[in-house]
């Protein structure tokens, strides 16, 4: 049944145009989240970034999905600094690895795309759920999804189960201790601050799915 939902550089480009402009609109939320728990510095980290994959996204015009990738994965851990910057910029290589040099992908090829980004963030990173980290989104949205996969579900339908799973696994940050990055040092101090990058990770996610919708629509 996925066979014929493909997915091309168009929709991909949408989806990094609109992270850029995410970037942009969530800095200040972002960095407000990032200031109590943090440095204060994740919204503006991710503007950096995607201020640079934006400039340079042109020249990238003839890339297929895997070469794309590679390049704003690339300008990700080139120009952004602290732990968002190798995590995010290892999950879009690893993302677009999967694609196998194809310039479309099927909606199940885009799960296992997430799949090999996602993983990226747990072995570079070694967080796992509850840690009070962007993985608290990503595992269950990834988790969520290769399942609604497995069942055939329809595109649309199993990338919303994805998000609520995201939103809640993003949700579940508040109450904890951190056990990875820079939160780690309040202990429980911690507790009652929504982790940023689980914030941020769950608004590339939702980017993926308005896309998708449009796509669909
Ligand atoms: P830094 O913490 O270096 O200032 P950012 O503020 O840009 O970098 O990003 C912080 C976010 O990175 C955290 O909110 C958390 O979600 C994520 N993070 C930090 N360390 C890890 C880790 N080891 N594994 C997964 N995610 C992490
Ligand atoms: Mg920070």
């Amino acid at each position: 049944m996925y066979e014929n939902t493909l997915l091309g550089k168009a929709y991909f480009t949408r989806v990094i145009v609109d992270m850029a402009a995410m970037a942009e609109r969530e800095r200040d939320y972002l960095a407000q989240l990032d200031s109590p728990i943090g440095d204060g510095d994740h919204g503006i980290n991710l503007s950096i970034g995607f201020r640079e994959v934006t400039k340079k996204l042109p020249e990238w015009e003839n890339e297929n999905l895997t070469s794309l990738f590679k390049k704003v994965g690339m300008t990700l851990l080139g120009k952004v600094g602290g732990a968002a910057g190798p995590l995010y910029g290892g999950f879009f290589m690893k993302f677009g690895e999967a694609a196998n040099n194809k310039d479309e992908v099927t909606f199940e090829e885009l799960a296992l795309m997430f799949k090999s980004g996602v993983e990226l963030v747990e072995s570079r990173g070694k967080a796992v759920i509850a840690d009070k980290t962007m993985v608290d989104t990503l595992r269950p949205a990834l988790d969520t999804l290769l399942a609604a996969v497995e069942a055939k579900t329809e595109p649309l339908t199993a990338f919303e189960q994805c998000l609520k799973a995201a939103e809640k696994g993003r949700d579940s940050t508040i109450p904890l201790i951190a056990k990875k990055g820079r939160a780690v040092r309040l202990g429980e101090r911690a507790i009652g601050h929504l982790d940023p990058g689980s914030a941020s990770s769950y608004m590339i996610l939702n980017i993926f799915f308005d896309n998708l919708k449009k796509e669909l629509a």
